[in-house]
């Protein structure tokens, strides 16, 4: 029997750097019949193999169209596909076997192989030094970490999120069942794993494999206690806190979850995702955010912006505030920028590497002043904070 994969990811998105969890538990299950399985590298001449399974996760990684036709996938029974990627909030589940299986954690180890030949042969080629470990960092997630999900389910039904299926929050695998002890580090998948009654029995029983780990698509802030604190911020996270401050309505919740996490994060970095672009795409959208992020910045969090898309849609783009969008982007996402410069010192680094001798304004900075100009008291209330100096005014509280 011959089974081949395709991580719709890994061939549709250059930069992606991630396992596809799917795709490892599905080769595993047939490896344990005695198949031959092969991750595939395109989607050629699939008619090789006697099952192909393609798995996708983003809504918008390209692959061929006619994998979204019932029709031509009818004739042709023995391609599966499956995934957010392709069905979005009613993707429909592994069969159990399948599921709860120990992933094929060795599923990419050829592809990585051939990255890093390739890499040293380019390197070689064109007479530049190849340093093997700082190349091999992209592939942590792929031979660092055990993978997979303690919980399943979330209650919040947030209106700008695939995870809809359940009301709830409850347990899925038991830690033994992805977990590998020859394996560094373990990564969660988890929705929101605070939320899971058994929290604390399975974030003990983390703590006590005594590797790093870390939740992947972060932590439901709104959920944490001074036990939940004080448990996390003692483990071994590995990387960043990571939490989501997503609607402007929770600002007294997030205040008040922020004095906690003040207490206990000592000198740990804490990321906040701020959505924008979901409600609207106008000032006041640009405002929340600034309000957001303001406040983060003032207990010494880091925001990440996250610009709204679903699968037919990208509001951001369409706004009139589209280059103050990437611009704000731009400025929180990059960490080492965000902690030193408020945002218009970051606009105008950015001008000054315009170099424009005839006054021009780059595309950032134009953003900026035109904003400015439309809106004087948003600016004046935000685009001169920045976080060291919000840092010293709360440490010296
Ligand atoms: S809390 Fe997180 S996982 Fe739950 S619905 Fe909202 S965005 Fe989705």
């Amino acid at each position: 029997m011959r089974i081949g994969i395709i991580d719709a990811e890994l061939l549709g998105r250059d930069k992606h750097r991630f396992p596809n969890l799917v795709c490892e538990k599905i080769s595993a299950y047939w490896k344990g019949k005695g198949a031959k399985v092969v991750l595939l590298y395109d989607y050629k001449e699939l008619w090789k193999y006697d099952h192909v399974y393609i798995s996708k996760v983003f809504t918008d990684t390209p692959c061929p169209q006619k994998l979204y036709d019932e029709t031509w996938l009818e004739k042709h029974p023995k391609i599966h596909i499956g995934g957010t990627g392709f069905y979005f909030n009613k993707a429909p589940n592994l069969p159990d076997e399948i599921e709860h299986h120990m992933p094929d954690y060795h599923l990419y180890d050829d592809w990585i192989e051939d990255n890093v030949r390739k890499a040293e042969e380019s390197a070689k080629l064109n007479g530049k030094p190849f340093n093997k470990n700082s190349y091999m960092i992209q592939f942590k997630e792929y031979l660092d970490y055990s993978i997979g999900f303690l919980t399943r389910g979330c209650f919040r039904k947030c209106g700008f999120c695939v995870n809809k299926k359940y009301d709830h929050v409850f347990k899925h695998s038991p830690l033994e069942e992805f977990y590998d002890p020859t394996r560094k580090k373990i990564c969660m998948l988890d929705d929101n794993f605070l939320g899971c009654p058994h929290w604390k029995e399975m974030l003990n029983e983390l703590i006590s494999t005594g590797k790093q780990f870390k939740f992947k698509q972060g932590l439901d802030e709104r959920l944490l206690t001074e036990e939940k604190c004080e448990m996390l911020f003692n483990s071994k996270y590995d990387g960043d806190f990571t939490f989501a401050f997503d609607k402007i309505e929770d600002y007294k919740l997030i205040n008040s979850k922020l004095e906690l996490i003040a207490k206990y994060k000592k000198n740990k970095s804490v990321k906040f995702y701020v959505l924008v672009g979901f409600d609207s795409t106008d000032a006041k959208d640009i405002e929340n955010a600034f309000v957001r992020i303001e406040l983060l910045l003032r207990y010494g969090c880091l925001p990440y912006i996250m610009r709204f898309q679903n699968k037919n849609e990208t509001p951001w783009k369409d706004s009139k505030y589209r280059t103050l969008y990437v611009a704000l982007a731009r400025w929180c996402n990059q960490p080492s920028i965000v902690k030193k410069m408020s945002f218009r010192q970051f606009c105008e680094a950015n001008q000054a590497l315009k170099k424009t001798k005839d006054g021009t304004l780059c595309s950032t900075m134009k953003a900026m002043v035109d904003f400015e100009k439309e809106y004087p008291e948003i600016a004046k209330k935000f685009f001169d904070v920045r976080m060291e100096e919000h840092r010293k005014i709360t440490e010296e509280r």
